[in-house]
């Protein structure tokens, strides 16, 4: 399982494709992608099977144009192995948009509080859940994505990886980790974060990587940044040169 994401000034498509292809070591059971631009939104394709198989219903039809994108590849265990439970996932309001490699354990008792305030699920995932807590906390708070973010993993018993996306502040990615690793690539007015550094070491040797327990604000034109998700403290973002 993995996650690509981008944000910058290049088609972040062919990178997503690509870096999940890199990552498909990682072992997987379907694949997917969300591309975001201004025209068109939100633009989702996900299919059981391998990334080429998602290439290929890419071809039918998906516009693959944005420079803002994310990619998963799934290793279900929360829901088998279908397009619906392929990430990434939609909160309610269309306007969230996650990837998740890792497992909410408490995923049901909180899917069955947010059932009572009127969420509805299309999938058996615990990521799902996930996301419309996200939601719940940021519409109930009125605050930012990272904010929000952080506030329902603080609610969460589990492991994660996580890329989060909000098209009503579509110039940034909130990333967190927990148990399973994330990489940030730095580069020139553009960022990427991956599971490993392998999808973006051609584009820039320049990576953050994040500890267990930390999230980051990744927003174009400014620099990242980091804090702990218990206790809010900021991070000093420690950039390493990678050998390419
Ligand atoms: N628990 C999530 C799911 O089953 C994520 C699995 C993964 O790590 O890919 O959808």
């Amino acid at each position: 399982c993995g996650i690509v994401g981008y944000i910058g000034h290049r088609d972040a498509y062919p990178i997503v494709i690509k870096g999940l292809k890199r990552l498909e070591y990682r072992g997987y059971d379907s694949a997917g992608v969300m591309l975001y631009d201004e025209e068109s939104g939100i633009k989702l394709c996900k299919t059981k099977g391998k990334v080429s198989d998602l290439e290929a219903k890419a071809k039918e039809g998906f516009t693959t144009n944005g420079n803002i994108g994310i990619g998963h590849t799934r290793w279900a265990t929360h829901g088998v192995p279908n397009d619906v439970n392929s990430h990434p996932h939609l909160s309610n309001s269309g306007d969230l948009v996650i990837i998740h490699n890792g497992i909410i354990e408490n995923y049901a008792p909180l899917k069955e509080e947010l059932i009572k305030r009127g969420y509805t699920f299309k999938s058996d995932t615990d990521t799902e859940v996930l996301v419309n807590l996200i939601e719940e906390v940021q519409k109930k708070e009125n605050i930012k994505l990272g904010k929000a973010v952080q506030i329902a993993l603080n609610q969460v018993v589990g492991a994660y990886a996580i890329a989060v996306f909000d098209k009503k502040n579509p110039n940034e990615l909130v990333a967190a980790r927990l148990g399973s690793p994330l990489a940030i690539g730095v580069g020139e007015n553009e960022y990427f974060v991956a599971s490993d550094a392998s999808p973006f070491i051609e584009y820039t040797s320049n990576a953050v990587y994040l500890e267990d327990g930390e999230m980051a604000n990744i927003r174009l034109h400014k620099p990242i940044k980091i804090r702990k998700i218990k206790d809010d403290s900021l991070v000093d973002p420690y950039i390493q040169e990678l050998q390419m």
